[in-house]
């Protein structure tokens, strides 16, 4: 579905991509793993264009979305990406968050898009919070009703970056349920992770990055069990 071919991305002097290649497959659930500053949310980031990749190619359902003339807004609606800290509109009510976008972008009707997210909102078990503010949830909260608004667009795949590092820790088993279910359904996803237990349990392939490349990838068993790279033993034994 997603071919990222021989990436780079510099910031001034430096290189925080190094020809990084990755292909995800409909229905496959990537978790990339790393010390901090190697480059994990640069690379989601560069997936989805909130950052321009220096070089490379990002192949997407065949075509070049790199390539001038390929339509980015258009893009941008086959991935759904939940951040760390969120980002609802604070503003808005929880089911006004899951519409907005739907209405404005997919320019689905206001009843048709109310439809679809209390869909989603009783999916990741927050239907009965539709009138909350985000200010009047918890954190755990918060990333449910973020997750179910990335859900209302009906992306193709779906990028996480850290999805429960700023929970607190009671919370953050609330949230990988959620995301557990989610993959179980066969949701492509893409999940930058700290949660070594997710990665082992849910990922199809794990991706070990160190200092700008994919030092090593594979499946849960060949990561955990059997990495080859000293680096990744190394990380491994930090973070276990
Ligand atoms: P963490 O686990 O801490 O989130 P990460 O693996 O996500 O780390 P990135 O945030 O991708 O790492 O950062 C990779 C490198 O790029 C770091 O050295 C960082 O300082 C640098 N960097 C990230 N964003 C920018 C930016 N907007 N401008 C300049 N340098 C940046
Ligand atoms: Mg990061």
């Amino acid at each position: 579905m997603i071919d990222i071919q021989h990436l780079n991305k510099w910031y001034g002097q430096n290189e925080v991509l190094k020809d990084v290649s990755l292909s995800v497959d409909k229905g496959e659930v990537v978790t990339i793993i790393g010390s901090s500053g190697s480059g994990k949310s640069t690379l989601l980031r560069c997936i989805n264009l909130l950052e321009q990749p220096t070089k490379g190619a990002i192949i997407f359902n065949g075509q070049d979305i790199l390539a001038s003339n390929y339509n980015l807004p258009e893009y941008r609606t086959h991935l759904g990406m939940v951040f760390q800290q969120f980002n609802l509109f604070d503003n808005h009510d929880v089911l006004s968050n899951c519409v907005v976008g739907q209405v404005k972008v997919l320019k689905r009707s206001p009843a048709e898009a109310e439809r679809i997210a209390v869909e989603n909102l009783q999916k990741v078990g927050m239907g009965d919070f539709c009138h909350a503010k985000p200010k009047q949830l918890s954190g755990g909260q918060k990333q449910r009703v973020a997750i179910a608004r990335a859900l209302s667009m009906n992306p193709d795949c779906l990028l996480f970056d850290e999805p429960t590092s700023a929970l607190d820790p009671e919370m953050v088993g609330e949230v990988l349920k959620i995301m557990r279910e989610l993959a179980e359904t066969g949701l492509t996803m893409v999940v930058v992770t700290h949660e070594m237990g997710f990665a082992r349990d849910v990922s199809d392939r794990v991706i070990f990055m160190d200092k700008g490349v994919i030092a090593e990838s594979g499946t849960p068993e060949h990561i955990f069990n059997h990495p080859t790279e000293e680096r990744t033993k190394q990380f491994l034994e930090r973070v276990l």
